[in-house]
């Protein structure tokens, strides 16, 4: 008998098996808001999987479908009150997916050369970059079809890189040392947020220090199908990460690079060498906003004057794996005081999902608008959010709405100006 596939020994452990249909989840599902289509809801996807693990349903073009369209957003997770770890079971279905299904020669080309082979690289991906800032530059997007436009429209003319010092000190009273995840697309598209973190950490009284060999979290690859090469980014940070004693904790300013790094216990389950030392590296993962909210601290922010409303857009990442939602709504809070506003469906997905507005730009596109008409019955002028995947769809979305005199800032850039 052949070995059981990934899929099949996550079925074998019951895990879907916990859910129980009641539909609870449902009306989270960005997905199925938009469509109304039960195949495209958690509960439908959970059954998909199900049926063809079981050989009830072929995987074809059908059931592959299904599965693609979804966000991993993961905000069914959060509402089921049954425990279904869909997260795990979406990763592990979408790599059974690509390891057994074809793909058309653009999708091929999209999920493993462009978000495998680029995004997780910096220096790729600043070399990527420069003939689209040309092309924005010299404003030659009508050239291009609408796929490309669209991928255009979502790249920022303002791309920052900073390259950070390995160690950076605290200032004022010091209460310990962090270790800092730079990320991927942070490093290379928001370098100066990347700055503003350290020096809200340093301010807080933390050394920080950001080992220049660090690489990719390894969630591009997790949410595409490719566990093994999370798994191996996984291994790689955690040496890395060992290697620098003393740190209070490790800090990540990119709601979804946080869900991952902490997952690696569970993603090198089955590991054993690697096991214990991926649950080790996984506590001491913070999220910036989670940290800076915790503890002991000389940070201190100063009312904005401004009179602008502000809101704040929950990314699906902090809000729904990782159950951070108070912390960064204090923050704006303590710089915007009462002119803080709510935003509806905060916590719907906008549409990005990692390399999601490039394999399913319909339904992104849906998803950004729906985010854009919300924040636009705000009336604020600035939204913030913690994630950098966000700011870039939602900043296109109010390009594209003419609603581009709406600010979309990371916290930590909205806290340092403070
Ligand atoms: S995933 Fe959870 S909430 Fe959704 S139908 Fe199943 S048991 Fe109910
Ligand atoms: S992860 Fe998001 S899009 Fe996918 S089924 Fe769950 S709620 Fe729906």
């Amino acid at each position: 008998m052949s070995p059981a596939t990934p899929l099949e020994r996550f079925i074998n452990e019951d895990r879907s098996l916990a859910c129980v249909h009641c539909g609870l989840c449902l009306g989270s599902c960005p997905t199925y808001l938009e469509t109304g289509n039960e195949n495209d809801s958690p509960r439908g996807r959970i059954y998909l999987m199900r049926a063809v693990q079981e050989g009830r349903l072929p995987l074809g073009d059908t059931a592959v479908r299904h599965i693609d369209l979804c966000l991993g957003c993961r905000a069914c997770e959060a509402a089921c009150p049954s425990g279904v770890q869909y997260g795990d079971l979406l990763e592990h279905t979408r790599d059974f997916i690509e390891k057994n299904h074809p793909r058309s020669l653009f999708q091929t080309f999209l999920r493993r050369f462009a978000i495998e082979q680029i995004f997780p690289f910096p220096r790729r991906m600043k070399l990527a970059l420069l003939p689209a800032l040309w092309v924005k530059k010299w404003g030659l997007q009508w050239l291009m079809p609408k796929f490309a436009r669209d991928a255009l429209s979502l790249i920022p003319s303002d791309a920052s890189e900073v390259v950070l010092p390995e160690i950076s000190r605290a200032t004022g009273v010091k209460y310990g040392s962090v270790g800092f995840v730079s990320g991927c697309v942070m490093s290379v598209m928001f370098g100066k947020t990347n700055a503003s973190s350290v020096e809200l950490l340093n301010r807080a009284g933390y050394d920080v220090r950001t080992p220049p060999d660090q690489g990719c979290c390894g969630a591009l690859y997790a949410h595409s199908g490719n566990l093994e090469q999370a798994r191996a980014c996984a291994r790689h940070n955690i040496e890395v990460f060992e290697h620098k004693a003393g740190l209070d904790a490790i800090i990540i300013n990119a709601a979804g690079c946080g869900s991952t790094l902490k997952e690696y216990g569970h993603l090198l389950h089955d590991d054993p060498a690697w096991a214990e030392r991926g649950k080790k590296f996984s506590a001491k993962v913070k999220d910036l906003t989670e940290f800076l909210t915790e503890g002991i601290s000389n940070l201190k922010f100063e009312l904005s004057n401004s009179g602008d409303r502000v809101t704040y857009h929950d990314a699906c990442h902090l809000a729904h794996p990782q159950h951070i939602t108070k912390p960064p709504r204090i923050l704006v809070q303590s710089v915007a005081g009462g002119h803080f506003t709510e935003l509806p469906e905060s916590d719907v997905c906008c549409g990005s999902a990692g390399s999601y507005n490039l394999t399913e730009p319909e339904m992104a596109e849906r998803l950004q608008k729906r985010k854009v008409e919300n924040i636009l019955k705000t009336g604020a002028r600035l939204v913030v959010t913690t994630n950098p995947g966000c700011m870039l769809q939602i900043r296109a979305g109010l390009q594209k709405a003419g609603a581009g005199h709406i600010h979309v800032m990371h916290i930590a850039d909205y806290l340092a100006e403070s």
